[in-house]
């Protein structure tokens, strides 16, 4: 593992909500970091709005992570550019809630291709660069529907569940080769994600930032030890 000021970081879904504060965090402590999305446009635009604000080693590029081609590509061009890979975080996510006798299939299977494959492509391509480059971190953005299940949340609790199980599992594979794996599952964060879910005062949710903040703190835990699965939610959330 390089120093911790030379790092080179994949952000998915890093264009808005908790990947872009992930970015930010990142290159703000001088890693090199890269980010994707899917829309091109959207990944344009925050590459030029973090530009703006001083962050000279942020590359964004338009990238499915359903297809496991591109997020192949993606890295490729990483090793190509930067030589190696020491930090993967597995952002990228959405959410279709309905009854479950009521959800579209093709609404499902688009969580669990986002959710749940879309993390499994991420680990399978980066895995062998980092072997390569003598280990590194991956993080899994899970959810606390990972283990609290909703009226609902058929598809978006599938998906979070089945991420954990994935995160735990590919940990055991890969922590022999220094990678380490966390799954981190947040309560509630004011994002976009969550005003779409619905209208509420949001001053009681965690922020980005605090997401952004448990990955930068795991970073410079010492390499002895590795904290697998971490919950953070909100301190005082309103009483029901
Ligand atoms: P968000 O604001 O909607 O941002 C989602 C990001 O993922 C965007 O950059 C989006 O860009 C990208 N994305 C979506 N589908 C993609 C795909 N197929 N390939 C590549 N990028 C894709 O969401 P958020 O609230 O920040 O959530 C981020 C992660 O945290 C998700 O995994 C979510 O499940 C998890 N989470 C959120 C909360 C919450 O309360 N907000 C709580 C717990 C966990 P494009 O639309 O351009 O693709």
């Amino acid at each position: 593992m390089t120093s911790s000021s030379e790092r080179v970081a994949l952000v998915t879904g890093g264009s808005r909500g908790i990947g872009r504060a992930i970015v930010e965090a990142l290159a703000g402590r001088g890693h090199r970091v890269w980010f994707c999305g899917r829309s091109a446009d959207g990944v344009r635009t925050a590459e030029a709005s973090l530009a703006r604000a001083g962050a000279a080693t942020v590359r964004g590029r338009a990238c499915d992570v359903r297809d496991f081609k591109q997020v192949a590509a993606l890295v490729a061009e990483i090793e190509t550019t930067d030589g190696r890979l020491d930090v993967l975080v597995n952002n990228a996510g959405l959410g279709h809630f309905a009854p479950v006798d009521e959800m579209e299939p093709e609404r499902f299977r688009e969580v669990i291709e986002v959710n749940l494959l879309g993390p499994f492509h991420g680990v399978r391509a980066a895995a062998p660069l980092m072997k390569r480059g003598g280990g590194g971190w991956i993080f899994n953005i899970s959810s606390l529907a990972a283990k609290n299940a909703f009226a609902g949340g058929a598809a978006y609790n599938a998906s979070k569940f089945g991420l954990v199980g994935m995160s735990e599992a590919a940990m055991l594979d890969l922590r022999h080769d220094g990678i380490r794996m966390a799954a981190i599952c947040p309560g509630s964060v004011a994002t976009e994600m969550r005003t779409t879910l619905r209208a509420e005062p949001q001053d009681w949710m965690l922020r980005p930032e605090d997401i952004a903040r448990v990955i930068t703190d795991l970073l410079d835990f010492p390499e002895r030890a590795l904290p697998s699965l971490i919950e953070i939610r909100p301190s005082r959330p309103p009483k029901k």
